[in-house]
């Protein structure tokens, strides 16, 4: 059987005591190793080499039947389910002679996937998971859900639209075909603003390394927008301009969301907020990217204004006057504080997970700041990378997570499709039936995976339109 981390603590979790279960976790060692056979597994990333949970009746004590590598990411583990009521430490929940499902680093393998793979692979999936009928069951009732409401993905560049070079070239990957065939229904299609002054560096992480010429990110912001509306023209994608749009967009067609990842072309100038919203359809704004901008601070590099900016804030008051969702991903704890203050219609933050403990620069977010986005009646988009969930139950277990702490109504999904710097578990729409099927393996209804697939998000949508 499978166990999730909201089955810890109830009855499912003591009634599989002496069961074999699979479970996925992150492991916590007392030291930093490469390899362990007895460590820690928790549902998300330790804070730091040696930070144990504090928590242990949410932990698993994992004996494994030979060294497990530890690469900081997620794992997907098998093995016989104990319950312990007196262990001096205080641990609850064991798992004895643990195996590793899927080496590290896998990425998408869905059951279907495993399924179809043959005979071999299917020993071991089939050997710990669930019977096929029931497999059948949930594939059938996450493909109600994605025909159920539109579904939405709040952040993406699919296509690449993120690259400048593709952006000089012309030249897109294709994205309504994969769009069709996955049901998803609308896209907000980003352009990266700020895209020709940031690269990853040394350490794998996204930093600016000059400072833009004026002028420089407004023009490159005219072309960007250009290129997505050819890109939008070529596949056949409608761009929607309004929540009647929205409304009509179905699983099997194909449309986009005009976006802008970072509000850097504004360079400060509000009457631009206008002109971009008329010339080029803007309707997702989200006003800070990998640049300390205008606007406010970033989470990936030092404060500079104390969160957000007086031209930041009349930037979102010009956009709830227009009809453009603010989208307040990559802004610090600070910036969300005082926007939520100046805000009058509900608020995103399209792309991130939840920590419990936010590293310095980390781009997740805490439950407190989760919390305040939901304040707004917005939502918050859940993302799919690998070093952040090793499969795609491991998201829809990080989108229940979300879902304890803010409710069902402000949870949704956010892919960042071809921009995150590694792997990722959702890495085309066509797998999107696998992630609507994870999500009705851990515990939601086709109503609750619909809202979380898009219909939050298309709520939150009509609420800015004017
Ligand atoms: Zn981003
Ligand atoms: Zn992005």
């Amino acid at each position: 059987m499978r166990l999730n981390w909201r089955d810890l603590g109830s009855v499912r979790a003591e009634t599989a005591d002496g069961s074999v279960v699979e479970i996925d976790g992150f492991a916590a060692t007392a030291l930093p190793s490469a390899s362990a056979t007895h460590f820690i597994l928790t549902f998300e990333p330790g804070c730091c080499p040696g930070c144990f949970p504090r928590d242990r009746s949410a932990s698993v004590e994992v004996f494994a039947s030979s060294a497990v590598p530890l690469r900081g990411q997620s794992l997907r583990l098998a093995g016989t389910w104990r319950l312990r009521r007196d262990h001096p430490a205080g641990w609850r929940y064991q798992l004895h002679d643990a195996r590793l499902l899927d080496p590290p680093g896998w990425t998408a393998v869905t059951r279907r996937g495993i399924l179809a793979a043959g005979p071999l692979m299917c020993l071991a999936a089939c050997g710990a998971g669930d019977a096929p009928d029931t497999t059948a069951q949930r594939q059938t009732d996450g493909r109600r859900a994605i025909e159920a409401a539109p579904s939405v993905d709040m952040h993406s560049h699919a296509g690449g639209i993120a690259s400048p070079q593709r952006v000089t070239a012309g030249f897109f990957s294709p994205v309504g075909q994969p769009m069709r065939q996955g049901g998803m229904a609308a896209v907000c299609l980003a352009v990266v603003s700020d895209g020709p002054t940031h690269h990853v560096t040394a350490d794998g992480r996204i930093h600016p390394f000059r400072e833009p010429a004026v002028g420089e990110l407004y023009d490159y912001g005219q072309l960007a927008f250009g290129r997505v509306h050819g890109l939008a023209r070529d596949q056949g994608l409608s761009v929607i301009k309004d929540a009647s749009g929205l409304r009509a967009a179905r699983a099997g067609t194909a449309s986009a969301i005009i976006a802008a990842e970072g509000a850097d072309f504004l360079e400060g100038k509000l009457d631009r907020v206008d002109e971009t919203y008329a010339k080029w359809a803007l309707r997702h704004l989200q006003l800070t990217h990998y640049r300390v901008n205008e606007l406010g601070d970033i989470q990936t590099e030092p404060a500079v204004h104390g969160g957000l900016t007086d031209v930041g804030a009349e930037v979102i008051r010009r956009c709830d006057r227009l009809g453009i969702v603010v989208d307040l991903a990559h802004g610090t704890f600070d910036l969300v504080q005082r926007a939520v203050s100046v805000a009058t219609k509900p608020l995103v933050l399209s792309h991130t997970s939840l920590t419990e403990h936010p590293r310095p620069y980390s781009r997740l977010i805490s439950p407190a700041h989760a919390r305040l986005i939901a304040s707004t009646g917005g939502v918050i988009g859940v993302w799919p990378p690998a070093s952040v969930f090793g499969s795609l139950t491991a998201m829809a277990t990080g989108m229940a997570r979300m879902v304890d702490v803010v409710g069902i109504d402000h949870v949704g999904l956010g892919s960042d499709m071809r921009g995150l710097v590694g792997p990722s578990v959702l890495p085309d729409y066509d797998h999107l039936p696998g992630l609507a099927e994870a999500l009705i393996e851990v515990g939601f209804n086709v109503a609750d995976t619909a809202k979380i697939l898009g219909g939050n998000y298309a709520r939150v949508f009509e609420a800015c339109m004017v």
